[in-house]
């Protein structure tokens, strides 16, 4: 599947889950080759996959008597994948002959693949025990379900027509179009300034969709944290009683 990353990124919506997973890999592999025990894959650095920078990097690792990467060098590659195939090809292991038991030279290669074909695919996939395909993968990112109307310093704030001291409250925020009559508008500042029983949120409940899975989340909140006075919300509710039709 292809999206335009830009917008993607634009809208921030994504977060990019860099893959380190660590796993060993059975290949059929020519004998000359040490067999790898431990392959770790490089993250995909989300500067890079935002300055749309992908390809081969070609490490050249040096192994110890135990098998173990020493030191690791990128011999090619784009500098923003340099330093992350460079990490992970630090954490790689052999499996070495007995007459391999001085420094062994070796060669990975890590494919970033180009970061506009979104992908689904979570694992990074082995073409060779010494090649890997790196996809970039992402997720929605969670949106919280409360925001918080409550403004700062407001503490030992009280309702102006009731004097009562205002407490918090978690309500329902209703969105869509809604006009409320003069009266109630004249009446809510009159006689209930604090009954936030309800919080507004526009017109439009943003929703996102997975590129991936196409399941939608709704990015806009369904809950607001408010300020409210008892006595108004009793005093709002009498008047709602009185003035049925002339609240919306
Ligand atoms: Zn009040």
């Amino acid at each position: 599947m292809r999206l335009p990353l830009s917008l993607l990124i634009f809208l921030g919506l994504l977060v990019f889950i860099p893959d380190d997973s660590t796993a060993s890999h059975q290949f059929e592999q020519s004998p000359e080759q040490p067999k790898v025990i431990n392959a770790t894959v490089p993250t995909y650095p989300i500067i890079a996959a935002m300055a749309h920078v992908f390809g081969k990097v070609e490490v050249e690792v040096e192994t110890n008597a135990k098998g173990d990467v020493a030191s690791a060098k990128a011999i090619s590659g784009h500098p923003l994948l340099c330093g992350t195939s460079e990490e992970a090809a630090k954490r790689w292991r052999f499996e070495l002959e007995p007459k391999d038991k001085n420094n062994r030279s070796l060669q990975l290669t890590f494919d970033f693949k180009n970061p506009s074909d979104v992908s689904c695919n979570v694992k990074p996939v082995f073409i060779n025990p010494y090649y890997v395909e790196i996809n970039f993968v992402y997720k929605l990112p969670e949106f919280s379900d409360t925001i918080n109307h409550i403004p700062p310093e407001s503490k030992g704030k009280r309702c102006p027509v009731h004097g009562e001291l205002l407490k918090r409250d978690k309500v329902e925020i209703i969105y869509g179009l809604i006009e409320f009559k003069p009266e109630y508008l004249e009446a809510e500042k009159r006689l209930f300034p604090y009954a936030n029983t309800e919080d507004y949120g526009g017109c439009v409940i943003d929703n996102v969709v997975n590129p991936c899975d196409g399941t939608e989340v709704q990015a806009s909140p369904k809950y607001a944290e408010v300020l409210y006075c008892q006595r108004c919300r009793i005093a709002e509710a009498k008047w709602n009683k009185t003035h049925p039709w002339q609240r919306k």
